[in-house]
């Protein structure tokens, strides 16, 4: 390992004149989480990581998969070819190119159950989720206790931001009272352009920095939102919390709450997942009790079992995401059949 200074490695951002060394200093003291790694999640924990933010936790529930690499820039072949859960995979990425900050990964899904004791001590939050479940989970516990966190989707050629600054700006319930309701687009259905995160990300890791050095000024206070192949560009005023807002005006969390959380979800295309078991499950064990019935293979992190035409990776908190099914009763007899109830 070369040791460097920390003056050398952040010269060059100490030189910019928003930032200097009290900012410096000031990202070297924060503590910020990064809910969900996948496309924006990955290019934020690398400029944040990068930019010398003390302490970055990155929270994930998936593993590395090939179709990932087309645009997740913390993973490479040998993560898919592992299969290595991807905040696992990000930490030990970024501890390559930063070993001076604290990077803590967590192989979870963030849900009402758990987000108090995931986001614990945390000063500011990054959604690089893919869902709104989780966005509005993030936006009632941010609200709710006076957390800032910025907002930042990216889809098709289309990225959208927003930083909610509880009490100061509007939150993601103030603009759009509900989750989107239906089918809408996602990645799987409409593709995505590595570009469009990009930009994405790069506006949310910069006005994060602003957030965290405390130049508050400078702060967008809008919805943005652009497409990077028809040009189009528009801003929505957010500038003040709704006084009829669920959230910041009636402070009802109803996200929190776990309303209308199963635990079985659809987790993308041709896929579910199970997370009702609470029991911990030794993968070692696991495997050689799956080899009679199909290819088993694990490392300390995540086992993978293919029994055609399903394949089921398994994690040892005991969740696992079945692929190969929609049905989730089948998805749920197959959990019972293998791995138990
Ligand atoms: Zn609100």
């Amino acid at each position: 390992m070369t040791s460097l200074e920390p003056d050398e490695r952040y010269s060059r951002q100490v030189l910019f004149r928003g930032i200097g060394a009290e900012g410096q200093r000031k990202l070297a003291a924060s503590r910020l989480a990064i809910v969900g790694c996948g496309a924006t999640g990955s290019a934020l924990a690398s400029m944040l990581a990068r930019a010398g933010v003390g302490t970055i936790r990155i929270i994930d529930r998936d593993y590395v998969e090939p179709s990932n690499l087309q645009r997740q820039s913390l993973f490479d072949e040998s993560d898919a070819a592992e299969s290595l859960p991807k905040a696992i995979a990000a930490a030990r990425r970024v501890a390559a190119f930063n070993s001076q900050i604290v990077i803590e990964p967590c192989v979870a899904d963030v849900t009402p159950a758990n987000i108090q004791s995931l986001l614990e001590g945390m000063q500011l939050i990054l959604d690089g989720t893919d869902n709104f479940e989780t966005r509005y989970l993030l936006n009632d516990f941010a609200v709710k206790n006076s957390l800032p966190w910025i907002y930042t989707a990216a889809v098709g050629s289309y990225g959208v931001t927003l930083n909610v600054l509880p009490g100061r700006t509007a939150c993601l319930a103030c603009i759009f009272p509900d989750p989107p309701q239906g089918t809408f687009e996602t990645c799987e259905t409409a593709g995505i352009l590595n570009s469009a995160v990009n930009l994405a990300a790069s506006i949310t890791a910069t006005e994060a920095i602003k957030l965290l050095v405390g130049a508050e000024a400078q702060l967008r206070r809008t919805l943005l939102s652009f497409d990077v192949w028809s040009n189009d560009r528009a801003e929505v005023a957010a500038d003040k919390p709704r006084r009829d807002c669920r959230a910041c005006g009636q402070h009802q969390f109803p996200h929190l709450a776990g309303e209308g959380r199963p635990h079985i979800t659809l987790c993308g295309r041709n896929s579910v997942q199970i997370h009702e078991r609470h029991k911990p499950v030794d993968l070692a064990q696991m495997s050689e009790r799956l080899k009679p019935h199909g290819i088993v293979r694990h490392n300390q992190f995540v086992l993978k079992f293919w029994h055609e035409p399903y394949e089921m990776t398994l994690f040892p908190d005991g969740r696992a995401i079945i692929k190969g099914t929609t049905d989730t009763a089948v998805a749920r007899s197959l959990y019972a059949r293998y791995v138990g109830t």
